[in-house]
C-alpha cells in the first residue's frame, strides 16, 4: 500500500510539473499487490519452457497444417487436448468451412535459344491451374506493371522482379506483399497469361516463398507462382542477354468446402467472468515448413501466458480466452468467422491480441486505445520495461484475425516481436523449430503474461474516450 501511495505522488508530482507545457504524461498507478503478482509471472515465464513444449509438440506431432486439410483438423484435436492439459475452461472447437486451395505440381523452365534451366516455383495460394509456354515481360515493381500498356504483356508471362525491404516492424513485407494479392488480377485484366513473383521474402536461398493472392473473384486471375530470388536473378540475367521463354505448370487440388475452425480456451474470470480479453495464434500453417515461426510461436506463446496466470494463487477478474484460428493463411477466414460468431459478445471484449510474428524478442508495446485509456496503456509499458521492451504509438494493428475486430470498437494491443529476420523463414521450407530461441520465446510469454493480468486484473476501460481537458490557467 505504501508504494501506491508513493507511485500515486510520484505520479501527480510528474502530471503537475508537466502541466505547464504539454499534456500530462499520466501513469495509471498499479496497487502493491498487482505489481508484485506481474513480478512474479515474469520471473515464472523466464524460467519456463512451457512454450517451447508447446511448439515442439505441434510441429513435431502434426507437422505442416495447411488450412481445411486433414492436418489441420488433427491439429485442432491436438489443441483441445493440449487446452484441456492445461487446466483451460469451456474448451471447444468453433467450426466454419472454407474454399480449400492445395497446390500439387509446380514447374517453370526457361527455355532460351541455347538452354533450358528449371526455375525454383511455387504456385501462390489461389491460383488457377496453368500449362502455358510464353515470353516473359519483366516488370521492377508491381507499379510498372500496373502502368504498362495492354498490348505490352498481351499473351506473355509477366515477371515482377521487386524485392522486400528488410525491416524490424515488417513494413518492407507489407509494402512487398502488394504484388502477391494483385498480380494475377492486373496481369488477366491486361490479357497476360500468367504471371510469376519474386519472392516476398528476405531470404537468399533456393526456394520460393508462398502466401496467398487474396484476389478479389470473380474477376479473371492469372495462375501465380513465386519463383526463389536466385532464380529471380538469374531470370533477370537471361533477360539482359534477350528474349526469354518459360514453360509454366500448375495443377491444384480446390474444394468449395472444406472443414476449418477455431480452437477455443479460456480461463473464466473470477468476479466478471462475461469481460473478454482475448488472445491468440493461428493454428493453420503453409507446407512447406512445419509452422513454427508462422504460428505455432503465437499458439505456444499465447497459451503458456494464459497458463501461467491460471497458476496465480487467484485468478484475475476478467475472463482470459485463448483463440487459436484457423485457416488464417488462405484469407484470415478464422478471425472473419470469430468476428461473426460473437457480433453480441463484442461490446464485453475488452481487448484483444494475436501473436504472428515469429517468436523473436519483443521489443515494443503499441496500443489502439481510446485516449482517455492512454494513462493504462503507459502502465503496462511500464510493466514491461524490465523485459526490453519499448513504449510504442496509439496505432497498434493488433495482428490478422483480430484486427477485423477493431472497426468494431475492440480495443488492440501489439506487442511487436523483433522482425529482422523473420521473412527469411516465414512461408518457406525453413520455417521450423530450430528458427526459435528458448530465451527469446520466454521473454514473449513473460510479455504476454504481464499485459494480459493486467488487463485481466485491473478495472481498466480501454475504450475511454478523451478526458476533459484539465484548466490550463487558473
Ligand atoms: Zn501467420
Amino acid at each position: 500500500m505504501r508504494t501506491y501511495l508513493i507511485a500515486a505522488a510520484l505520479v501527480l508530482i510528474v502530471a503537475t510539473a508537466a502541466a505547464q507545457t504539454a499534456p500530462p504524461p499520466v501513469v495509471a498507478p498499479i496497487p502493491a499487490p498487482v505489481q508484485a503478482s506481474v513480478e512474479r509471472l515474469q520471473k515464472a515465464a523466464l524460467a519456463s519452457d512451457a512454450a517451447y513444449d508447446i511448439v515442439e509438440g505441434l510441429t513435431t506431432e502434426i507437422g505442416p497444417r495447411l488450412a481445411g486439410s486433414e492436418a489441420e483438423a488433427k491439429a485442432r484435436e491436438w489443441a483441445v487436448a493440449m487446452l484441456r492439459r492445461n487446466g483451460f475452461q469451456n474448451v471447444r472447437i468453433e467450426p466454419f468451412t472454407i474454399p480449400y486451395w492445395e497446390r500439387k505440381v509446380e514447374r517453370a523452365t526457361v527455355i532460351t535459344s541455347n538452354s533450358r534451366q528449371n526455375l525454383v516455383v511455387v504456385a501462390l495460394g489461389g491460383s488457377p491451374a496453368a500449362n502455358v509456354e510464353a515470353e516473359v515481360a519483366r516488370f521492377a515493381s508491381m507499379a510498372a506493371l500496373t502502368d504498362a500498356a495492354p498490348e505490352s504483356v498481351r499473351g506473355k508471362i509477366v515477371f515482377i522482379d521487386e524485392p522486400t525491404i528488410r525491416t524490424q516492424d515488417g513494413a518492407g513485407y507489407g509494402a512487398g506483399v502488394a504484388k502477391r494479392g494483385q498480380c494475377g488480377t492486373v496481369a488477366a485484366a491486361k490479357g497476360a497469361a500468367a504471371c510469376i513473383i519474386r519472392s516476398v521474402g528476405t531470404h537468399s536461398h533456393r526456394f520460393a516463398h508462398q502466401g496467398g493472392t487474396s484476389a478479389p473473384r470473380p474477376a479473371p486471375f492469372a495462375p501465380s507462382a513465386a519463383v526463389s530470388p536466385p532464380d529471380a536473378d538469374q531470370l533477370t540475367r537471361l533477360l539482359a542477354r534477350g528474349p526469354v521463354r518459360v514453360k509454366l505448370e500448375i495443377a491444384v487440388e480446390t474444394r468449395a468446402n472444406a472443414q476449418s475452425g477455431n480452437v477455443v480456451g479460456e480461463i473464466v474470470g473470477r468476479e466478471r467472468p462475461d469481460e473478454i480479453i482475448l488472445i491468440g495464434g493461428h493454428l493453420d500453417s503453409w507446407d512447406q515448413g512445419t509452422g513454427a515461426i508462422d504460428d505455432g510461436a503465437g499458439v505456444a506463446i499465447t497459451t503458456a501466458a494464459a497458463k501461467l496466470i491460471r497458476d496465480l494463487p487467484r485468478r484475475p477478474r476478467r475472463t482470459i480466452r485463448v483463440v487459436l484460428f484457423g485457416a488464417e493463411e488462405t484469407g484470415v477466414h478464422g478471425g472473419a468467422a470469430y468476428a461473426r460468431d460473437h457480433t453480441g459478445e463484442l461490446a464485453k471484449h475488452v481487448v484483444a491480441a494475436e501473436s504472428d510474428f515469429g517468436a523473436r524478442e519483443i521489443y515494443r508495446m503499441r496500443s489502439r486505445f481510446g485516449e482517455g485509456a492512454l494513462p493504462y496503456a503507459r502502465a503496462i509499458q511500464r510493466a514491461l520495461a524490465p523485459l526490453r521492451i519499448n513504449a510504442g504509438d496509439n496505432l497498434a494493428n493488433g495482428g490478422p484475425d483480430v484486427s477485423g475486430l477493431r472497426p468494431l470498437g475492440v480495443p488492440m494491443v501489439e506487442l511487436s516481436q523483433n522482425g529482422w529476420d523473420y521473412f527469411d523463414y516465414h512461408h518457406t521450407p525453413d520455417d521450423t523449430l530450430d528458427k526459435i530461441d528458448r530465451a527469446e520465446l520466454r521473454q514473449n510469454v513473460a510479455a504476454y503474461a504481464t499485459f494480459v493480468y493486467l488487463a485481466a486484473e485491473m478495472d481498466w476501460d480501454f475504450r475511454k474516450a478523451a478526458d476533459t481537458p484539465a484548466p490550463t490557467a487558473r
